[in-house]
């Protein structure tokens, strides 16, 4: 569609970033055009805005600013979800696997309120092998709240990120 090539369009490829082979899709550009990025907020906010969500989580750190524009589009709340050593409360935590070595995210205990089961969708910008956002999405269900979908704005679909996930998956964009 039109929409989703204007997006696409506004993200440039790095090739050997941060290590030779890799070819890194590079979101500033994304940011920095203001018309690529109405359209994908836009684009976001219309397919959430029947879901009745009560939290938007984001991925450290390409997750936050994607996810609070879209939680503040619709009326609700953010959550971050960090990287190890950075949130200032009681948190749970969850490892998850690099290609050398693991890497862990936090999320603090009473992200999602009182209740139990808020209706929680992630999001961050990319999705590669899922290890990330696999992890993101065991926390919230950890501290009780359900995530419903995880959402990304690029999708490394050779990868196959998305197999294994227990909520729904969804991205804006395909690489094959
Ligand atoms: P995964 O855990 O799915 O292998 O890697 C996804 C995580 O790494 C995300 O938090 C994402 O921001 C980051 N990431 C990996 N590759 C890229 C890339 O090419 N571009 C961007 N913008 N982020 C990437």
């Amino acid at each position: 569609s039109e929409e989703k090539s204007i997006i696409l369009n506004s993200i440039r490829d790095i090739p050997d970033f941060p290590k030779p082979g890799i070819l890194f899709k590079d979101i500033t550009t994304l940011l920095g055009n203001p018309q690529a990025f109405d359209t994908l907020m836009n684009h976001l906010e219309k397919r959430y805005e029947g879901y009745e969500l009560d939290y938007v989580a984001g991925i450290d750190a390409r997750g936050f600013i994607f996810g609070s524009i879209l939680a503040d589009r619709l009326g609700i709340g953010f959550v971050p979800v960090r990287k190890q050593g950075k949130l200032p409360y009681t948190t749970v935590a969850e490892k998850y696997s690099l290609e050398y070595g693991f890497d862990e995210v936090e999320i603090h205990i009473d992200a999602f309120g009182e209740e139990k089961g808020a209706k929680v969708l992630l999001i961050d910008d990319l999705i590669a092998t899922g290890g990330t956002a696999k992890a993101a999405a065991n926390l919230i269900d950890k501290v009780g709240a359900h995530c419903v979908e995880a959402c990304f704005i690029m999708e490394l679909a050779f990868l196959n990120g998305r197999e294994g996930f227990n909520s729904e998956v969804y991205s804006v964009l395909q690489i094959d």
